[in-house]
């Protein structure tokens, strides 16, 4: 039995209809921007690898770090111990993050790191006394797929099956100039009861490449520091680089209260989440009484391989040529998308930094499941490129070593494509 035989036998994929689902692609080796099939084929990873991998597949230099780390110390409980890599990596991330975050603490992917935010900013109040545990999160929001990230995300086809048992959030819409004042009085309305504001911070991603202003947010922010909610910035996606500064809330003149990050963080090599908070909430935790502990805390907390891959990553991505590669591809970007903004097919296309989106004209189908994604993806796949369209938004989210002639490649593609479907 060959590979693909061998997977359909024993493993149930993620966001997978298993019973139509095309043969799993084996992917054998990966470098830079390319991944190597087990038939010789090759793809360009223009997703990194559902938006992790910053710095290419099998960085040289992060694997050494992961490598020397697991013969010093692969692992070790992290309640009532601590150790080096753990120190060093919130040393380094508190020191290029927003400087009103103060403490870091480590969980194993994007979906956790939401939890224990919302934990952080419910039991806040419980610990005071004070009965606030309702959520503002915009329409359109993902946060992650466990119940608590579920619940603080848009209601959608993902969550359809659960929805009676998510609990109650308000949700509203992106701010613009037109609706600002009005959210402001939304939050206001129920401020009593509101513990905290969730949100991407310019850009949802899996809400559809959906990018809304910086100074709309920095309003919406400010109004809940005046209203005493707590803010929850989740750079899960837009952390390190993406948006073309280090982090989406460089972009921002207010600070949130708390950041969530995880794929980018290691570089797409190892499953690692931060939730980092002001002083002010890990004040509140801290009491006599043991019943305002944080009870929170997963077997592999801070392990140490997933630490010394993040702290490789952060060596990359500090050295200047990251900045560069950042910059180039957000240029290219920009004339690519200059050149076929006019196109009739294409209802918009907007960026945010390294990310492209072009919106496909579908008239009245515009559902996640509409036939034009499945067939842009097959399309590309056999083009030799991994593009995920959501639904008929097409995106381009790539490694920041991608070079210039595979994005020439890509675009080359997608203006054929334009033409085709
Ligand atoms: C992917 C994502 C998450 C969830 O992260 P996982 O590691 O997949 O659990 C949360 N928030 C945002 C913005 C994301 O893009």
């Amino acid at each position: 039995m060959g590979l693909v035989e061998r997977d359909l036998a024993v493993i149930w994929h993620p966001y997978t209809q298993m019973q139509t689902a095309l043969p799993h692609i084996p992917i054998v080796k990966g470098e830079g921007s390319l991944l190597f099939a087990e038939d010789g084929k090759t793809y360009i990873d223009a997703v990194s690898s559902w938006w992790v991998n910053i710095h290419g597949h099998s960085h040289p230099h992060i694997a050494k770090k992961i490598y020397e780390q697991a013969l010093q110390l692969e692992h070790v409980i992290f309640a009532g111990f601590t150790h080096p890599i753990a120190v060093e990596l919130a040393e380094r991330l508190l020191a290029i993050i927003p400087q009103n975050q103060k403490k870091v603490f480590y969980s194993d992917n994007g979906s956790t790191a939401i939890e224990v935010a919302i934990k952080m900013c419910l039991q806040y109040w419980n610990n005071q006394g004070i009965q606030r545990t309702k959520i503002v999160a915009f329409n359109n929001a993902y946060h992650g797929d466990t119940f608590g990230a579920m619940a603080v995300s848009g209601r959608s086809a993902f969550t359809k099956a659960f929805d009676d048992l998510l609990f109650d959030v308000e949700f509203i819409d992106l701010p613009n100039a037109d609706n600002i004042d009005q959210l402001k009085t939304q939050i206001s309305h129920i401020k009593s009861e509101l513990a905290c504001f969730i949100f991407e911070p310019l850009i949802q991603g899996s809400g559809g490449m959906l990018m809304y202003e910086a100074k709309y947010l920095d309003e919406l922010m400010a109004h809940c520091r005046a209203e005493q909610v707590l803010t929850i910035a989740d750079e899960v996606m837009t952390g390190f680089g993406r948006t073309g500064k280090r982090f989406a809330c460089d972009h921002l003149q207010q600070q949130p209260d708390i950041m969530c990050f995880s794929k980018g963080l290691t570089g797409g090599t190892m499953a690692l989440g931060v939730t980092t908070c002001t002083q002010q909430i890990y004040n509140a935790f801290l009491s006599d009484d043991k019943l305002k502990t944080l009870f929170h805390g997963h077997s592999f907390t801070a392990n140490p391989i997933a630490c010394a891959a993040a702290s490789a990553s952060m060596d990359l991505f500090l050295q200047p040529e990251t900045i560069a590669n950042i910059e180039r591809i957000e240029a290219r970007h920009k004339t690519f998308g200059a050149k076929i903004a006019s196109h009739p097919k294409l209802k918009e296309i907007r960026q945010t930094g390294t990310i492209i989106a072009m919106e496909w004209e579908t008239g009245s189908n515009t559902s996640y499941f509409s036939g034009l994604r499945d067939k842009l993806y097959t399309y590309f796949l056999d083009a030799g490129i991994i593009l995920r369209p959501l639904g008929n938004i097409l995106y381009i989210l790539p490694p920041y070593c991608i070079t210039d002639s595979q994005l020439s490649y890509i675009y080359s593609k997608i203006e054929e494509a334009l033409e085709i479907f």
